[in-house]
């Protein structure tokens, strides 16, 4: 099966021809580990988790290698550090630092895997690799592309020829178009850091330039080819990466002489309601407190899917209860079927055509209808654990998911009551329903359009066992 991926590089959508079909590399950026990964920073991991499972379906499994990075050099994790050294904690700051990032990184993982994301084979720590950064860095200065100031070294990017054509800006329009820092130790203000000064309050590295820290776009760089080799496949983050980051990442590769990546694929943003996720809207949440509110992380993969990742997507409260309605059918429809068949072949395609998801679901939404015989479930199962949902199901449904989709019928059921208490006028079974609920930890919110059943922190699905 041929795979087309649209290329940020070329602005077209290509045929995916890997360099070596035993080895199909993928480097995708990950988050800085300061704090928990909020809705947005979990749609790269969704969409790239099923370019991941495409390729290893279309090339298998043991001849793909995906990279996701982990930043650990951060002012915000040191700014936790110290706070905690401040408050007596024992250890020095580079080991409270560390710990910090281990916290962080331990809930990255557990969040993503409840969204059903396979872990990458490898998911380096920018701190792991000081080393390989200050060798590039080294490289780069020989080759006169890079240039030591005051403790600093800077990329110097009007020697590099092609930059700006990631993000299709000229060298230019950036310096009027962006927030450049002018420093007195830049020749030019649109020359970016590789390594920076660190004083004693700091987390730092012993250099050929003193005792310091990389800048963020060359953990990147070094990561890379030291995990995949100087040139690989597919790189891939967030729009927002662009500029500056992966055209700061190409210009340091490309200088240092690496093929580096061919395809670029990036994803567009999330916003939640229409609106851009912000703390100061006071619509910003993580993807732990939708867990954590009983939204099963098969529900918010499967919103996300049904946006194709080149499209902003929108997280709403409606897509939440239609996505929990769908997975709950496909469930009861895929109890007890074997996983013993092949994915539908036009899913595989839909899938192929530059990761199109949304035509996928729909696909899947027909295949539900017409699914009867066991075999027809079995292959529906192997679809739906190719698009990453369904897995849990397999082992027993998951707590979340079981509790989810107990409050979906109840909704339902309390939705009929609440009609004909209305043509009744007798709302004491209303009030019974209502009072259970409250007594199992549920909250009832009750509108002219409909009602939400919200479980609170005590909520006790044992409780709900007569209801349902
Ligand atoms: P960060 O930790 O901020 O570097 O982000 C980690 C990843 O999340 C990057 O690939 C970003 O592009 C991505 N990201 C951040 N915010 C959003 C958003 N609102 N929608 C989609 N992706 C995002
Ligand atoms: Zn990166």
């Amino acid at each position: 099966m041929t795979i087309k991926l649209h290329n940020t590089a070329t602005r077209k959508k290509e045929v995916f021809e890997p360099l070596d079909d035993k080895n199909v590399r993928m480097y995708v950026c990950g988050p800085t580990v300061y704090d928990r990964a909020h809705l947005g920073n979990a749609r790269p991991v969704v969409v790239f988790d099923v370019l991941y499972r495409l390729l290893r379906h279309t090339y298998g499994a043991e001849h793909v290698t995906y990279v996701r990075n982990f930043t650990d050099v951060d002012d915000k994790i040191n700014a936790t550090a110290l706070a905690r050294q401040e408050a007596g904690a024992a250890g020095t700051l580079e080991e409270l630092v560390r710990e910090r990032s281990n916290e962080t990184i331990d809930w990255y993982h557990a969040d993503m895997d409840a969204l059903g994301a396979l872990r990458p084979n490898e998911a380096p720590r920018a701190t792991d690799y000081i080393a390989q950064m200050v060798a590039m860095i080294k490289d780069l200065i020989a080759k006169d592309f890079a240039y030591a100031k005051e403790g600093h070294v800077l990329f110097r990017v009007r020697a590099s020829k092609d930059y700006g054509k990631l993000s299709g800006r000229s060298v230019d329009d950036m310096i009027a178009g962006a927030r450049v820092e002018v420093a007195p130790f830049k020749e030019d203000p649109m020359d970016f850091v590789l390594w920076k000064p660190s004083d004693d309050g700091l987390p730092g590295w012993d250099s050929p330039w003193g005792r310091g820290r990389p800048g963020w776009h060359i953990e990147c760089s070094a990561m890379a080819a030291d995990l995949l080799g100087e040139s690989f496949d597919i790189h891939g983050g967030g729009n927002d990466l662009q500029f500056p980051h992966h055209e700061n990442e190409i210009a340091q590769s490309k200088c240092a002489g690496h093929g580096f990546a061919r395809y670029w694929l990036h994803n567009e943003m999330l916003q939640v309601e229409g609106k851009k996720m912000s703390k100061s809207l006071g619509n910003f949440f993580t993807v732990r407190d939708l867990l954590d509110q009983g939204v099963p992380g098969e529900v918010i993969r499967f919103v996300m899917l049904s946006t194709h990742y080149r499209k902003p997507m929108d997280w709403t409260e409606k897509k939440r209860v239609e996505a929990e309605k769908t997975l709950w059918k496909w469930k009861e429809l895929t109890a007890g079927a074997e996983r013993l068949r092949r994915p539908h072949l036009e899913v595989v395609e839909a899938l192929s055509d530059d990761l199109n998801t949304t035509l996928a679901i729909s696909i899947l939404h027909e295949k539900a209808r017409e699914a009867k015989t066991a075999e027809d479930k079995s292959r529906f199962l192997a679809t739906l654990e190719m698009l990453g949902l369904g897995e849990k199901w397999r082992d027993g449904v998951s707590v979340a998911v079981e509790n989810a989709f107990a409050l979906v019928t109840l909704k339902e059921r309390f939705l009929a009551i609440r009609e004909t208490a209305r043509s009744t006028k007798d709302f004491s079974e209303v009030d019974e329903v209502k009072e259970k609920l409250d007594a199992a930890g549920v909250e009832v919110r009750m509108s002219k359009e409909g009602v939400d059943l919200i479980p609170k922190p005590n909520f006790d699905p044992t409780k709900l066992e007569g209801l349902l």
